[in-house]
């Protein structure tokens, strides 16, 4: 801007001056054409005076210098000229100044001379005879002029260059300085120019509305920012290009990254084929679903396109975590295999017993022996029914169950008394140490889970074996022992036999009438009473089954 201005100022002044000097040259040329021409008729004066004093004898030996004399004769005959030869010379009657000085005494004129290329002044001047006598000079011209003068011209031009270059750069500098000098941040507060307010008025207007709308979207972003970092679910932003506008913290834990891979394209933080087809498709203008397994966990991917005027301008990256969700439906569908299983066999050993009864293909001897194994299996079935009623109510959290002062001594005395002739059978030894303990409890759980561990430690006991029970109160636990001096459980299977329907030995359970579901029961029951089980198993040396009661245990209904 300052060279732009600093050319125009110079280029004005340049301008200006040779302006000036053009119009002083002309005024100039004016000027000097008028005192030449009075000159002229002065001397035309005065050569008339010496003709009509001295007639010819004038002319000779006359210089006449740059004036060119010519006399004329009435007739228009030239007489005398001063620069060309009589012969030569055209009749003059008819010249301008020659005619009027014929008719008024005096006339003038002036001709461009094709001849000599230049201008001429004539002056005539009738004499007393009748004959005219005529004075000429060629009239300066605007070159020799301007030749005359070019000295102190240039010399002028010079100075007036010089000066130009110096105003325009001060000049320059000068209009400019309070442009660079304008307070862009408060421009309400420069007092340069009057011509700039309306723009620092529309500026301060502009500026006004751009913090207004950056609080506006400051304020926007943190509402978005606190709904979706108080998500369980991870939440991914991006553009056209997929790169990653916003992540949340949820969506960060899972891909193992941080808030600086916004501004990256998402595929820098997963290059999973089950991702990238998601996106392709959302990137389509479809909305698009898919499980992405990160570790051990599943998450459902769910990508929506955000479409602008017809274009995708963007996606919704949406993950769920499916993983408890897949884990309960691969549970539901292994239990239904389990128990379909399960009553399959006892329910072919009735058919077939009946079948063959029905039909008198029994001898009467072995009938009770059939109707025997008959009883038994349906006793199977409906202690099956059972264990898998109970179950389900302990999943739906035995919210209609009460909660009681229970003395957990008493419970363990019961329980073993009603294992006493089971115990006999199997040649095992019942024995219960410890003493009163009074917890608040659900007398239903407490006593399946009593009656599990004790019925599983004569079950999976040897001949001429033991059962210890003891029930010990401590600070604010009670603790619950049932040791027995059995088969064990193999270390592998000690984290499993928790589950529903895993035997270490399916065989031996079954023919001591297990359903499998005795120790998911104890789980389940201890669960919900805030208990800790602990076990210790040696194989063929026995197993402790230690479970910790708080004496205060509350009841979780809602707990699964
Ligand atoms: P079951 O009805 O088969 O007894 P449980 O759920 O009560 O089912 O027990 C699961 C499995 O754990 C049993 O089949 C058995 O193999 C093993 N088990 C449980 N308690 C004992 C124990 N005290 N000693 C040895 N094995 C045991």
């Amino acid at each position: 801007m300052t060279k732009r201005i600093f050319h125009s100022v110079f280029l004005v002044a340049i301008s200006v001056f040779l302006a000036a000097v053009a119009l002083f040259l002309g005024i100039l040329y004016d000027y000097f054409s008028g005192v030449q021409q009075a000159q002229l008729k002065m001397q035309t004066g005065l050569v008339v005076q010496a003709v009509q004093n001295e007639g010819a004898d004038y002319f000779e030996g006359l210089n006449p210098g740059s004036y060119r004399i010519t006399w004329i004769d009435t007739d228009g005959t030239v007489r005398y000229d001063s620069h060309s030869d009589l012969d030569k010379m055209e009749n003059h009657q008819q010249r301008e100044e020659v005619k009027e000085a014929l008719e008024q005494g005096v006339g003038q004129s002036s001709r461009y001379s094709r001849t000599l290329l230049e201008r001429f002044f004539y002056c005539a001047q009738r004499l007393d005879d009748g004959t005219v006598l005529r004075l000429s000079v060629a009239q300066s011209s605007l070159l020799t002029l301007l030749l005359g003068m070019a000295q102190p011209l240039c010399v002028l031009f010079v100075v007036v260059l010089g000066l130009s270059a110096l105003l325009a750069s001060r000049l320059s500098k000068k209009i400019v300085k309070p442009l660079n000098e304008l307070d862009l941040d408060h421009p309400l507060s420069n007092r340069g120019y009057d011509e700039l307010t309306p723009l620092l008025r529309r500026l301060n207007a502009q500026q006004s509305q751009i913090r207004s709308q950056r609080d506006q979207l400051r304020q926007r972003q943190q509402e978005f920012d606190a709904v979706t970092n108080g998500m369980a679910e991870g939440l991914v932003l991006l553009n056209s290009q997929r790169v990653i506008l916003s992540i949340n913290p949820a969506a960060q834990r899972l891909f193992q990254t941080d808030a600086a891979c916004v501004g990256q394209p998402i595929l820098s933080i997963n290059r999973s084929p089950e991702l990238q087809e998601l996106l392709t498709k959302a990137g389509g203008g479809r909305y698009a679903e898919r499980v992405l397994e990160l570790g051990s966990e599943k998450y459902q991917m769910d990508a929506s396109p955000i479409v602008c005027e017809g274009t995708v301008s963007g996606m919704v990256l949406l993950l769920l975590d499916v993983t408890q969700k897949e884990r309960a439906e691969q549970l539901r569908r292994e239990f239904t295999a389990n128990v379909s299983h399960e009553l399959k066999t006892p329910l072919h050993t009735i058919s077939g017993c009946a079948e063959l009864l029905a039909g008198g293909m029994v001898q009467q001897g072995d009938a009770p022996r059939f109707a025997q194994q008959i009883y038994q299996e349906a006793q199977r079935m409906i202690r099956l029914v059972e264990d898998i009623i109970r179950l389900a109510h302990l999943d739906e959290g035995a919210a209609d169950l009460k909660r009681e002062q229970v003395d957990l001594y008493a419970l363990a005395g019961e329980a073993l008394e009603h294992l006493g002739p089971a115990a006999a059978a199997a040649q095992v030894e019942l024995k219960l140490e410890g003493q009163p303990s009074v917890m608040e409890g659900v007398p239903q759980l407490l006593r399946g889970i009593v009656y599990n561990l004790c019925d599983n430690a004569v079950k999976y006991n040897r001949p001429g074996g033991r059962v210890l029970v003891k029930v010990e109160p401590q600070s604010q636990q009670i603790c619950l022992t049932v040791e027995d001096t059995g088969i064990g459980i193999p270390e592998e299977h000690q984290q499993r036999i928790f589950e529903r329907f895993y035997r270490v030995d399916k065989s031996h359970s079954k023919k001591n009438g297990g359903t499998g579901l005795g120790l998911s029961i104890v789980k389940h029951a201890a669960r919900l009473q805030n208990a800790q089980i602990e076990l210790q198993s040696q194989p063929g040396q026995g197993t402790v089954v230690r479970v910790v009661f708080p004496v205060q245990g509350g009841l979780e209904p809602t707990a699964k």
